[in-house]
């Protein structure tokens, strides 16, 4: 049994280890949830392909560069574009249409991170040299047992394993993370994530609580209070410390599942070791039907509010905004394969 250090001392350790590595300054990204149509079926995700009560609608290119060029005119240093997983050669060509548009004004000053699920060695090639520098794809648990028990048979973890070392290969900078708190999972199943990270030399992580969503398999029987919501937001914390701990220079998100637990989630999430914070910049018109799970906040607000509200809240905390900067994984120029 792993010993269960006390919250306040373990939060204030991860903090000066992310001072003398990162600093204090939060580096942003822009997040555009670009489309809701998914052809998985994760039984813990609210838009997974078997949810019928989703309303399903994807961003037209024109729409997305736009977004794209608020967000770089707004001083966003950097842009993260996610959706469910599509596949197919019409969509990979959409998608490489959208980044070389978008780097025809950002050049390589504005980061482009993606989210778009598993792809084949081909598709993330020609998104790379299209002008994408980062990809994020949680492996959600180290776990090849409990990673069986939240999907369908057709989900593979070494496929989704096998991905991460392909984005590597194909010169990304690799963001990969977990659920904390899922069905199942314990404390040496975390311990055990950070462990992954450390062998597959990951350079981003985003990672956050495991929230139960109504309309999913995995979800609907879990009875839902106030005292599991905050044991869910101290855990997700608890993963942030101890990940910044083991890992001093990569970035790390403090991502919005925290703020869905309690309003200040995300900056306690700086507070305990993350460093990268992604505001949202979609449209409100679509940000309802983009509920991975429940509790999403700021669901009625535009793009300018979250980025007043962001910086506002980052201050209260005596941190500054990265402003105008991609904010890179420092770890991924430190190996010596960074461009
Ligand atoms: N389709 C892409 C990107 C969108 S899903 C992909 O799966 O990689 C992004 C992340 O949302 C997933 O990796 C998962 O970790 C998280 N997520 C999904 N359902 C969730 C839930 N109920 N609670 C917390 N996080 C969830
Ligand atoms: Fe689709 Fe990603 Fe949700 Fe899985 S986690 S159902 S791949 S959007």
């Amino acid at each position: 049994m792993i010993a269960w250090p006390d919250a306040k001392a373990l939060f204030a350790a991860a903090y000066e280890v992310k001072t003398r590595n990162v600093g204090r300054r939060v580096s942003m990204r822009g997040l555009l949830e670009i489309g809701n149509v998914c052809e998985k079926n994760c039984h813990y995700c609210g838009i997974r392909r078997g949810n019928a009560e989703v309303r399903r609608y994807s961003i037209g290119a024109d729409e997305i560069v736009a977004a794209a060029r608020w967000a770089y005119d707004a001083g966003y240093g950097s842009l993260v574009m996610q959706s469910g997983e599509l596949s197919g050669e019409a969509h990979t060509a959409f998608i490489e249409g959208i980044l070389r548009r978008i780097h025809e004004f950002g050049g390589d000053d504005f980061g482009i991170t993606l989210s778009l699920g598993e792809q084949d060695e081909e598709t993330y090639r020609r998104w790379r040299e299209a002008g994408a520098h980062r990809y994020l794809l949680r492996i959600e648990t180290s776990n090849r047992e409990l990673y069986a028990s939240l999907h369908p048979a057709d989900h593979s973890w070494e496929r989704r394993r096998d991905c991460l070392r392909t984005l590597r290969r194909c010169g990304y900078q690799v963001g990969t993370g977990v659920m904390a708190g899922l069905p199942g999972q314990t404390v040496e199943d975390l311990a055990a994530d950070i462990g992954f990270f450390v062998a597959e030399d990951i350079d981003m992580i985003g990672m956050g609580p495991y929230i139960p969503h109504p309309q999913t398999p995995l979800g609907k029987g879990i009875p839902w209070t106030p005292a599991d919501a905050a044991a869910r937001l101290e855990l997700g914390l608890r993963m942030i410390a101890a990940t910044r701990l083991r890992l001093h220079d990569v970035n790390i998100a403090a991502a919005t599942a925290l703020q869905a637990l309690e309003p200040d989630g995300r900056e306690r999430g700086l507070l305990a070791g993350a460093n990268v914070m992604m505001p949202n910049i979609t449209d409100a018109a679509h940000r309802a039907d983009y509920q991975l799970y429940p509790g999403k906040p700021c669901l009625g607000e535009n793009a300018t509010l979250c980025r007043g509200c962001v910086e506002e809240r980052i201050k209260s905390i005596g941190e500054e905004v990265n402003w105008g900067v991609r904010g890179d994984s420092p770890h991924f120029f430190k190996r010596g394969t960074g461009q």
